[in-house]
């Protein structure tokens, strides 16, 4: 049995941790990484290409500093390793209906994002169905009840490349990055805590658990009664021909209906593809992450473009030019927890999922850094706190 000693041990690679493991190399601490498969990969809640990033976060105001800081680390890597991290391709938050409905937890959310906007000086434009129609004609179908949020400095980010850029830079760094090895048991002793994996025994000062949805069986109570893990799907459909989207066209999200489930988001044709990503977001079912059904039959595919894109988005055609299975893990309030673990000591829990989470990841990963090394971090974290749920 070997064992090593380190600082930090993360578990965990996909955005959190793989953002955490960075940060803590770039501090200068001994830092090792586990994961089970060899991120970035597609088993886990970071994969599919793209995801939306914006700075009126409709979530809530505790949510804007770790975005706005996040897209700064996205350039910073971007200047390091050249790889584009971060498309600010604008952000569009619609309602399209009478009702405005809910999401994440948030009511009315293209409102609470306008006015979350207002607050924090963000840079947008609040349109009528007429000027979108006339900007964005992809969305000429919409009612004429719809108002649409726009932000410039919104977009997508490339889950992928972000992970990948971040653990390149953590080994560049002196991290260590341990692939294909599950992590079996996070014990505390003390005032260390000693980490399973596989033959390896790795005893840290500190451990950042970032299991995205496999957290609970690792970090057991409260987090088996808090968590839910949501299984959610994605769909690329192939564009008409000739193409009416902008040559820059933005990320949106759209609320059509009066139902939670009356929503969807997609994202700008990525050059050269010639499909549009689009989804949905689905909370009632739960799934087990060793039997999460991977696939995505026919019938949903032609589910998801009828409900969500005919009659609502323009140039998409309702053939899938592919699916993937990806899941949400999702606390009672649909918010973050990124605490210490109550019963291991020297364990802090990020479950930043709930659908939302990868926008703030980059700066989670630095904030989470430094409250190992220094015992706090520059961004208040305290909104994500487990206390809020006792
Ligand atoms: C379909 C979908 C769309 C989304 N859209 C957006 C969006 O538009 N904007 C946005 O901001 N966010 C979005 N999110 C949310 C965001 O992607 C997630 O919050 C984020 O990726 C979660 O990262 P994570 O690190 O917590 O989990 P993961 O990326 O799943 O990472 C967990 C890692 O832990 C590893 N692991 C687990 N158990 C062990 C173990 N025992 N030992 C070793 N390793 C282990 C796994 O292999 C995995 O690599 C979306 C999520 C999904 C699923």
């Amino acid at each position: 049995m070997l064992e090593e000693r380190c600082d930090v041990v993360v578990v965990g690679l996909g955005a959190m941790g793989a953002a955490t493991l960075y940060q803590l190399a770039k501090a200068g601490a001994k830092a090792v990484g586990i994961d089970r498969y060899a991120p970035p990969h597609d088993q886990g809640s970071s994969h599919g290409d793209t995801r939306i990033t914006r700075l009126a976060v409709g979530e809530g105001a505790a949510y804007v500093p770790l975005v706005r800081r996040s897209q700064q680390i996205w350039r910073e890597l971007e200047a390091r390793d050249g790889d584009a991290l971060f498309e600010q391709c604008g952000v569009l938050v619609m309602t399209s209906g009478a009702t405005h409905t809910s999401h994440h937890g948030a009511a009315d959310f293209t409102l609470s994002t306008i006015e979350l906007a207002r607050t924090y000086g963000i840079a947008h434009e609040v349109l009528t169905a007429e000027q979108l129609r006339a900007r964005f004609p992809q969305f000429a179908p919409l009612r004429d009840d719809t108002i649409a949020y726009y932000e410039p400095e919104g977009g997508f980010v490339r889950p992928e490349r972000c992970i990948a850029a971040q653990l390149k830079a953590a080994r560049e760094l002196g991290a260590d990055v341990i692939a294909g090895v599950t992590v079996s048991a996070v014990e505390s002793m003390g005032n260390v805590v000693r980490v399973r994996a596989g033959d390896r025994t790795v005893v840290a000062d500190k451990v950042v658990v970032c299991a995205g949805m496999w957290s609970a069986e690792l970090l057991g109570e409260p987090f088996k009664s808090l968590l839910k893990v949501c299984r959610q799907q994605l769909f690329w459909f192939k564009l008409e021909e000739p193409m009416i989207f902008p040559e820059v066209s933005p990320s949106f999200i759209l609320s059509h209906g009066p139902l939670d489930t009356d929503f969807c988001y997609g994202f700008p044709p990525i050059p050269g593809e010639g499909s549009m990503k689009i989804a949905t977001e689905q909370y009632m079912a739960l799934s087990e992450p060793d039997s999460l059904d991977r696939t995505v039959s026919d019938a949903d595919v032609a589910a998801m473009f009828r409900t969500h894109v005919a009659g609502k988005i323009a140039g998409v055609t309702a053939e899938r030019v592919k699916a993937r299975v990806c899941t949400y893990t999702v606390t009672p309030d649909y918010g973050f927890i990124i605490d210490e673990h109550p019963a291991l000591k020297n364990v802090t829990a990020v479950s930043a999922c709930s659908g939302h989470g990868f926008k703030h990841s980059a700066a989670i990963g630095e904030a989470v850094a430094q409250r190992c090394l220094s015992g706090k971090s520059q961004i208040d974290l305290s909104a994500f706190s487990l206390s809020r749920f006792s």
